[in-house]
């Protein structure tokens, strides 16, 4: 049987919203050197809304965005939310997709009428050495808006720019482990400007941006051979490799069932704070043990 504290903070977990998966990795959640968290979705909102639609000569915004959603549609992103709802905002109407595929951390990919559309970042336009308008895309990145590009048979009819919100409670939480000598890290797959700018606004000054999901999991690796007890927070299935490599894997709110699969905890509320209740719980519950 459990020890009677094991089962008492069982409940008063239970009460706070934390889901215990891994008891023995809970443990550890007393003792940590670093929480990494993913950016979109865990220190923000992850409620995108699109702020600019920009097109080329020959489009239209209401093509974009057709285009963008339709193959949205079997997204399960934030991005992929936001341009659903701008659709909707806009009466836009969207066509049926064949072939959709996802282009890991860097978009998807779908055929609509028989065309190829894609709908990426800016990292992967850049890989691919498309030709995009470089001021445009600038100004958006100064004004810390996430971008997309929208391609039809590879060829870029526009771009899409989306904001976030930072979660109030990601500021209170970063500033609790800075007090208590925890290094906060962040680890994005979004565009290096933007998670700078979030960073800064949170006091965090360890940041890996662009990121993909494999190396999301490389990062944290690294971080642990420096000696240190690394936690990783996130909700998307592009966390999981880092969320299975970190001592303790944190899935945050209403994230991902694959997300939540791999965690050890998981945070019911979409609030960063829980992550400090979490560690000072584990601090309770194994100190009366021994
Ligand atoms: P994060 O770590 O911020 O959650 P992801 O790894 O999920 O980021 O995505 C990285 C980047 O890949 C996004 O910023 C975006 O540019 C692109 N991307 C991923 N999924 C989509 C999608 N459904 N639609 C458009 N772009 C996407
Ligand atoms: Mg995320």
């Amino acid at each position: 049987a459990a020890p009677l504290v094991v089962a008492v903070s069982t409940s008063i977990s239970a009460k706070k919203g934390l889901l215990i998966r891994n008891r023995a990795n809970f443990e550890g959640a007393r003792n940590l050197n670093a929480v990494v968290f993913d950016k979109t979705g865990t220190l923000t909102r992850g409620e995108f809304g699109v702020t600019d639609i920009v097109t080329n000569d020959s489009h239209q915004e209401e093509d974009v965005i057709a285009y963008a959603a339709s193959i949205e549609q079997h997204s399960e992103h934030p991005i992929a939310t936001g341009i659903i709802q701008a659709a909707k905002d806009k009466q836009i109407t969207w066509s049926k997709v064949a072939d959709f595929e996802s282009i890991t951390g860097k978009g998807i990919q779908g055929t609509v009428d028989g065309k190829v559309v894609n709908v990426v970042s800016p990292k992967y336009v850049q890989e691919k050495q498309f030709k995009y308008d470089k001021e445009v895309f600038e100004q958006l990145s100064e004004e810390v808006k996430t971008v997309v590009f929208v391609l039809v048979n590879e060829s870029i009819i526009g771009m899409i720019a989306l904001a976030d919100m930072i979660r109030e409670t990601a500021k209170e939480a970063v500033a609790s482990l800075n007090k208590q000598g925890i290094h906060p890290i962040m680890l994005t797959g979004d565009n290096q400007k933007v998670a700078n700018w979030v960073a800064d606004q949170l006091g965090i000054d360890e940041v890996y941006a662009e990121v993909m999901p494999d190396d999301k999991a490389n990062q944290v690796k690294k971080i642990r051979q420096k000696g240190w007890k690394v936690a990783m927070t996130g909700d998307g299935v592009n966390d999981a490799p880092a969320l299975a490599t970190a001592d303790l894997g944190i899935a945050i709110g209403a994230g991902t069932d694959v997300a939540m699969e791999t965690a050890d905890v998981v945070l019911v509320r979409s609030n960063p704070n829980d992550v400090v209740a979490l560690m000072d719980l584990s601090q309770k519950t194994y100190r009366k043990m021994v």
